[in-house]
């Protein structure tokens, strides 16, 4: 079996790495040049693209932004999981709202601008605490823009002047205060079976994410029954086939979309040491319609991010359960270099396994640890 990932960064390489036990053989399209490579040591390969289109049986992406050009030529050939209508919700804040509310899922309050001079109404509607969202392109908070007071609103219009927002429309939404971020991960194969990986709790520091737990701690029957139902909900009508990711906010007991993500995503990382199957290997058994596997948690895990930091230290390895997953990219500021999984039998066991491993680790990189490390301690 063969597969084609377009894109060729870490979710491509952790595809190629899942690929392999069974006997899936991962290539990845670099997709600012076009060429195939390897996904793990970039390598480029002997194939063009259309050869290795051909060749595969599957195509799949590792993230929505895959230029449209590359995405019609993929769709065409009849082989792309999740579908280009899936990778477009993904892709496309106004796409995905507008699927939300046909399916009643509940999201935050929102408007879609395509004028600068439509946003006095807009907070009139929804306040003046908001969050701007470009449509395209976004990712890892880039694209976005905050207004925190209707004094703001001229400077934040002239920030905004240069936009063309009738070519790429604002989602704003009303900026939700809520207790937790909360991640459900889930796969749907052709067959139309699905499974749903235990929800994660995600740490956010500047609009990105540092830290995810999981299973997160108090979830309730409640919760459980809502994001089930918010996966099937969102699987079954985009008929989806692979692993979808839905971002959400826990609001009491309810829980709220924040996005979508048609993919294997980065708070899904923990299922490599924590979960019966990984989310990479699923996602894979999902595309080629082969059985799905068990989602269950084996413990509880924290994933850590390591961002912006060339280097780390091997001697985090003497920390029982814990594991390092590098992605040899060159370092740059707020750029994802590798993950931390770390896997306990409590909160505070892995408590005290992260509190171990923060000692090895450069304080400077990881602001969010020591709270989430006392956090964790106070819970059973
Ligand atoms: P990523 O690629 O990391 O998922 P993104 O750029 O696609 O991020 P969002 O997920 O929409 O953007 O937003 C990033 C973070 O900003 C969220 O995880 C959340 O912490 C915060 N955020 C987004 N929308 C809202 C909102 N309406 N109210 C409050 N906080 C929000
Ligand atoms: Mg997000």
């Amino acid at each position: 079996m063969k597969v084609l990932v377009y894109g060729a960064g870490q979710l491509a390489q952790m595809m190629n790495l899942a690929g392999a036990p069974l006997g899936i053989s991962v290539n990845a399209v670099d997709v600012k040049t076009g060429k195939v490579v390897n996904p793990v040591d970039k390598s480029e390969q002997a194939d063009s693209l259309k050869n290795a289109i051909d060749e595969a049986n599957c195509l799949t992406v590792e993230f929505e932004h895959v230029p449209v050009d590359l995405l019609n030529e993929a769709h065409a050939s009849g082989k792309l999981s999740p579908s280009f209508e899936s990778i477009r919700v993904g892709a496309d804040r106004v796409i995905e709202k507008k699927l939300l509310e046909r399916l009643g899922i509940a999201n935050c309050a929102h408007r879609v601008v395509t004028a600068i001079d439509q946003l006095p109404e807009v907070v009139e509607q929804l306040g003046d605490k908001l969050i701007l969202k470009a449509s395209l392109d976004g990712y890892d908070g880039y694209g976005q823009w905050r207004l925190s007071s209707r004094e703001q609103l001229v400077e934040l219009q002239q920030t905004l002047s240069a936009l063309d927002l009738q070519k790429v429309p604002l989602v704003v939404e009303q900026m939700q205060t809520f207790e937790r971020e909360l991640s459900l991960l889930g796969a749907r194969n052709a067959n139309g079976d699905i499974v749903v990986y235990p929800l994660a709790e995600n740490l956010h520091h500047q609009g990105q994410l540092h830290v995810s737990v999981a299973p997160a701690s108090a979830l309730t029957d409640e919760l459980n029954k809502q994001a089930l139902a918010i996966f099937t909900a969102l699987a079954d009508e985009l008929n989806y086939v692979g692993l979808l990711a839905v971002e959400m906010f826990q609001v009491g007991d309810r829980l709220l979309v924040n996005e979508l993500a048609p993919r294997v995503h980065n708070s899904g990382h923990w299922t490599q040491q924590g979960a019966v199957t990984s989310q990479f290997e699923n996602h894979l058994r999902a595309i080629q319609n082969l059985p799905l596997g068990s989602t269950e948690a084996t413990g509880i895990s924290a994933m850590v991010n390591v961002i912006g930091c060339g280097g780390i230290s091997k001697e985090i390895l003497s920390v029982p359960n814990t594991h390092l997953h590098w992605y040899g990219k060159s370092v740059r500021k707020k750029r994802k270099m590798g993950h931390i999984n770390v896997v306990a039998e409590s909160y505070s066991e892995l408590s005290a396994r992260l509190s171990e491993l923060n000692t090895h680790l450069p304080a400077e990189y990881f602001p969010k640890l020591p709270d989430e490390i006392q956090r964790l301690a106070a819970l059973r």
